[in-house]
């Protein structure tokens, strides 16, 4: 299997690397949300999951998806090759198809108690910004190789844009977690078409429906789509986090490794309330 993919090494790395650091120093300059915990301390703890999670990203994640898309051309197999769409639509589309079946992976994240035991190692960071963004547990990467595989499989997407998407993707998830204050006016035209840091914001809050919300990675259409595009709650008002991890102690490397294997907990705040909150109308006009 093909591990070596020079252009995303050399040209796609580096320019993820220079957009990472640029959100970096813009999320430390213009804060969205308050912060309530050591920066030092989370993004320590943040690397540690990071630490498994990338490699497995890297090493096993992007061959599997790129073999698969080199087996689809070989045997001219998928939607895109049987629609045989010339070359300037097949690339849009076959884009614009991973990234709505990347939004079913994350609905599913959420709808699966098996794969919300990794996904919830993520939401339960007590603050958001760009380090959780690569806070992902290795187990969740690992379980995601076979279902995206089988996605470009089946569109038959073509090895070059499923790299190309995947640089994207990687770039727009930095985006949105980051804890960057834009411009209201801003964000709420860019919202219209993409993933804003808001918006994100919104499926990291403690309300379960709010976090079963705003699934979409890159385009924010599959949320309006699906109705599940939530926009009314003020930053300011959110708690980010899981009810039931409050506790910073909890968030050593080796718990948060641990935590898909032990017992699972109710969507309740230690002392048993559930967080809820007056839903506000309209739901699809974004909250300053
Ligand atoms: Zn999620």
């Amino acid at each position: 299997m093909k591990v070596r993919f020079p252009y995303f090494d050399t040209i796609g790395m580096p320019l993820l690397g220079l957009a990472a650091t640029v959100l970096f120093v813009a999320e430390a300059k213009r804060q969205l949300r308050k912060r309530t915990r050591s920066k030092t301390e989370r993004l320590k703890e943040n690397a540690s999951v990071a630490a498994l999670a990338l490699p497995a990203l890297r090493l096993l994640l992007l061959p599997c998806l790129y073999a698969a898309a080199r087996q689809a051309e070989k045997s001219k197999f998928g939607v895109l090759y049987w629609a045989a769409l010339p070359v300037w639509i097949r690339y849009p589309a076959g884009f614009l198809l991973l990234d709505y079946t990347n939004y079913l992976w994350h609905v599913l994240l959420h709808k699966s108690d098996l794969l919300w035991r990794f996904h919830n190692v993520h939401h339960i960071d007590l603050d958001l910004d760009l380090s959780t963004a690569w806070r992902f547990h290795v187990g969740e990467n690992i379980a995601s190789a076979p279902y995206r595989s089988a996605v470009v499989a089946l569109l038959g997407a073509p090895a070059p844009l499923v790299l190309f998407y995947e640089l994207m993707f990687e770039g727009c998830t930095a985006f949105h977690h980051s804890n960057l204050r834009l411009p209201y006016k801003v964000e709420q035209r860019l919202s219209r078409v993409m993933v804003t840091p808001r918006m994100h914001g919104i499926h990291h809050s403690i309300v379960a429906k709010e976090t079963n919300s705003n699934y979409s990675v890159i385009f924010s259409w599959w949320d309006r789509l699906h109705n599940s595009l939530l926009l009314h709650v003020a930053q300011d008002e959110i708690t980010i986090g899981v009810p039931s991890f409050r506790d910073p102690k909890e968030q050593t490397p080796l718990n948060l490794f641990m935590i898909p294997f032990k017992h699972q907990r109710a969507w309740q705040l230690p002392d048993g309330t559930v967080p809820e909150r007056e839903e506000k109308f309209p739901r699809t006009r974004l909250a300053p």
